[in-house]
């Protein structure tokens, strides 16, 4: 398979050159978009190959191998497109796992997933079904307030202002971070996380409506280009890139038009691009 590669930064590009693969930060997005229709798969980035991060596309998009390499799926909050794969994606590897697959997030996400999806009417509760001596799923709870290692990251979050318990991640290895919004609208917890992070190489964040329909983008919790735009004053970091999804597919046009206003410093992605940071 063909991939786009973006390079972060000069550090990267040494790095790339020296080892031949990405050695801090790896991603690749396996969907960016906040709902679907053909070609166009719901939020979700594969991190160093076995971290997802939200569990929209990732049937859709990976091999069964490489879906069997994931061990962590992180998930921002309960809404169907961003939790919907965690179903598929552990009926496709569960008699060839060799440990659990584990799913992390705040408490609270949790406990509406054993209620409301993994509660043996919707689909089985994974975490009490053992193959080979393990539960298939586990469900990892993330403290607040404290660096979590999920794989070979470092895992923080902050609230978002969602219609649900929501919250976004500073995902860290080394010297280099990155930060991942989930789905909110205007909000401050995640720009705070994102200040005070060292080497934050990227902002991915979530732009849903145009600007025309804000009413609707404030009720539903989302951000348009404008409100974005005035997100982004609240991060200490000028000309940190940004790296914009879960554009509602039928309005992608107009997003990326308004968007163009600030386009040098953002990049809407369209789904299977790859960055080494
Ligand atoms: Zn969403
Ligand atoms: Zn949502």
């Amino acid at each position: 398979m063909k991939l786009k590669v973006l390079y972060g930064n000069s550090k990267w590009r040494f790095n790339l050159a020296l080892n031949g693969k990405c050695d801090a930060v790896n991603v690749r997005v396996l969907g960016s978009y906040g709902s679907r229709i053909p070609g166009h798969q719901t939020s979700c980035l594969l991190v160093n190959d076995n971290v997802v991060v939200d569990a929209g596309g990732i049937t859709a998009m990976l091999s069964v191998a490489e879906q069997v390499a994931i061990d962590h799926v992180l998930i921002s909050h309960a809404h169907l497109d961003h939790v919907y794969d965690l179903a598929f994606l552990a009926d496709n590897v569960m008699a060839q796992r060799r440990s659990p697959l584990c799913v992390w997030a705040p408490e609270e996400v949790l406990t509406t997933l054993r209620e409301n999806l993994f509660n043996d009417k919707i689909w089985p509760d994974l975490t009490q079904v053992s193959i080979g001596g393990f539960p298939v799923m586990e469900f990892c709870p993330l403290p607040a307030g404290q660096k979590t290692q999920v794989g070979d990251l470092l895992v923080e979050w902050a609230p978002t202002n969602h219609t649900v318990f929501a919250v976004g991640y500073l995902l860290s290895r080394g010297e280099t971070s990155i930060l991942f919004s989930g789905d909110t609208t205007t909000t401050d917890a995640i720009w705070t996380l994102g200040n005070r992070a060292r080497g934050l190489a990227a902002l991915f964040v979530e732009t849903s409506f145009p600007d025309r329909m804000e009413p609707l983008a404030l009720a539903t919790g989302h951000l348009t280009p404008s409100l974005l735009q005035k997100e982004l004053v609240k991060l200490d970091k000028p000309d940190l890139p940004v790296k914009i999804f879960h554009m509602k597919p039928q309005y992608l046009a107009e997003i990326c038009n308004e968007l163009e206003l600030f386009q040098g410093r953002c990049q809407v992605l369209e789904g299977n691009e790859s960055f080494c940071f």
